[in-house]
């Protein structure tokens, strides 16, 4: 079989305004990747018939799967499913699994059903329906000379919950039959041209079913080997070797083998620990502890956190004395180390990061220029800080400070930090 290829078609007209960012194709594409389906094009169009039908001519053309998301509701714009109908030359006929889920749905929800919702349990007698749990426009599937075609509702949760209970697996099932293999190595400190350098030799030696990408984000580089074959047993020592031999060459500036983000990785290295931690901050605004948050379980690590953004909340809240913000400046390596020592003991924590800089584009001094973070990290015996230059925009600035934040913590929680 020659190389599977799909296209995905966005639908709607907010799609084309830019007032919903359309994250679905992004989703499928990243799934489609991970399957070793190429994607041949990401399409997005308006709420119109000629428009569908125009993009489904065209990407049926090029592609063995294709998608479609959006356009499956019950409301006049959403026009996809008689379109589809029509298109595959079937009729619309009640499903009756989909008209009893919409009654239990509601009833949950306690509310009336109308004949506009149960509109959503029609279906075109020349599809396979993908069930939906997570909402009430059911996805459907279509096969014609070869070809798959599969729409989806828009809203992005429904999505991925049909894709990933229903589509994903009869698609591996269908198609793959090579398997894929990603290999991760997570970087700190060094841009990617100067990592490229390093691996110059070795990417040299990677056979061609081996692939290594640089993934820049945020100062930080992930690096993912990717390795395509029939064979996976073998596929998986050869490609863990090269990972281990790219650790080896990479040295310190590894921060972690697998890809997940650095807050996970945080609470991970917590587990079993039995320690805790907090967090005081300034110009991140939050960020970090909405990072944390962001974890399942981590309520068992993060006990919580002050926002002084006002130096009158660093001092009456955190407890950082009045003469070192006078003498010192609120972002100043004196004024961050009160404020660790202030919430660590407040909130009796094994550790804490504390966090004071200027993000811009205003409020930046001769003596503490705009882009300026500073930050201390403590632990049970030892207070360690770092400046930081950030060169960005506010919103960029912001992110680098919380991500390399969560990363000393990480390093702090390791015992790595010096
Ligand atoms: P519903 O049954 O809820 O009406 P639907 O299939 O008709 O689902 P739409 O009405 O087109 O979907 O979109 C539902 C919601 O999903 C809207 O808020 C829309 O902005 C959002 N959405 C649609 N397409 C995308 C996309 N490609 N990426 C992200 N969000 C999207
Ligand atoms: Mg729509």
């Amino acid at each position: 079989m020659n190389a599977v290829t799909a296209s995905i078609v966005t639908i709607g007209d907010e799609l084309l305004i830019g007032q919903t960012i359309d994250t679905n194709s992004a989703w499928i594409a990243q799934r489609m990747n991970e399957l070793g389906i190429s994607i041949n094009r990401r399409v997005a169009v308006g709420d119109t018939i000629a428009a569908i039908t125009q993009a489904l001519d065209e990407e049926m053309k090029n592609c063995d799967i294709l998608f479609l998301t959006g356009g499956l509701g019950p409301t006049a714009d959403d026009i996809t499913k008689p379109l589809l109908c029509d298109y595959f030359g079937g009729t619309l006929i009640v499903n009756q699994d989909v008209v009893t889920h919409l009654h239990d749905l509601f009833a949950a929800r306690k509310r009336f059903i109308t004949a506009r919702n149960l509109k959503q349990a029609e279906v075109p007698d020349v599809c396979e329906v993908l069930f939906n749990k997570a909402g009430t426009a059911p996805g459907m599937w279509f096969e014609k000379n070869g070809k798959v075609v599969i729409a989806l509702p828009g809203v992005p949760s429904e999505m991925k919950h049909i894709m990933s209970v229903v589509a994903l697996p009869k698609i591996a099932a269908q198609y793959t039959t090579e398997k894929l293999i990603h290999k991760h190595i997570f970087t700190a400190g060094e841009g990617e041209s100067m990592i490229a350098d390093k691996l110059e030799e070795i990417e040299s030696r990677l056979p061609e079913y081996i692939k290594l990408a640089y993934l820049p984000d945020a100062g930080f580089v992930r690096l993912r080997l990717t390795g395509k074959s029939k064979q996976p047993e073998l596929l998986e020592t050869e490609i863990t070797y090269f990972q281990r031999e790219i650790v080896h060459i990479l040295g310190s500036i590894v921060v972690a083998t697998d890809s997940l983000p650095l807050e996970f990785l945080l609470i991970q290295a917590l587990e079993g620990t039995g320690k805790t931690i907090s967090t005081a901050e300034s110009c991140t605004g939050g960020g970090i502890g909405s990072a944390i948050t962001n974890v399942p379980g981590s309520s068992t690590f993060y006990m919580g956190g002050v926002v002084a953004y006002s130096n009158e909340v660093k001092e009456h809240v955190l407890g950082v004395q009045k003469n070192t913000i006078v003498e010192y400046g609120a972002v100043s390596e004196q004024t961050v180390t009160e404020m660790a020592i202030g919430i660590q003991s407040q909130l009796k924590t094994n550790y804490a990061v504390a966090v004071s800089g200027v993000l811009g584009p205003n409020g930046g001094t001769e003596r503490v220029k705009v882009g300026t973070v500073w930050m201390a990290f403590a632990n049970e015996t030892n207070v360690v800080t770092k400046e930081f230059k950030f060169h960005y925009d506010r919103e960029r600035n912001k992110d680098m400070a919380i991500k390399n934040a969560l990363l000393n913590l990480l390093r702090l929680v390791q015992g790595k930090l010096g």
